[in-house]
């Protein structure tokens, strides 16, 4: 169940620091993370100020495949 990033992501760049697998992009409108390499360790949650990031299972269905999506073109964060 890896996290994701809504829109409300203001791109600070907190999570791509903690991040111990290094699963953020950074997509032109907001960071996202790679499902395929997210380990679920939950780290990031606590850290977004906006509360932008949550387990894919409570983001909706565009969420998750914006995610999915960005995290193959944009570079990583
Ligand atoms: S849950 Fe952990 S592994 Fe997944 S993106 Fe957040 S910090 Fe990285
Ligand atoms: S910590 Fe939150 S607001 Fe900052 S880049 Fe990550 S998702 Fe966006």
């Amino acid at each position: 169940m890896p996290s994701v990033i809504d829109n409300s992501c203001i791109k600070c760049g907190l999570c791509a620091s903690i991040c111990p697998v290094s699963a953020m992009h950074l997509a032109d409108t907001q960071m996202v993370i790679d499902p395929e390499v997210c380990i679920d360790c939950g780290a990031c949650i606590a850290e977004c100020p906006q509360g932008a990031i949550t387990p894919d299972s409570e983001a909706s269905a565009e969420t998750v495949q914006f995610n999915a999506e960005q995290a193959k073109i944009a570079p990583s964060a």
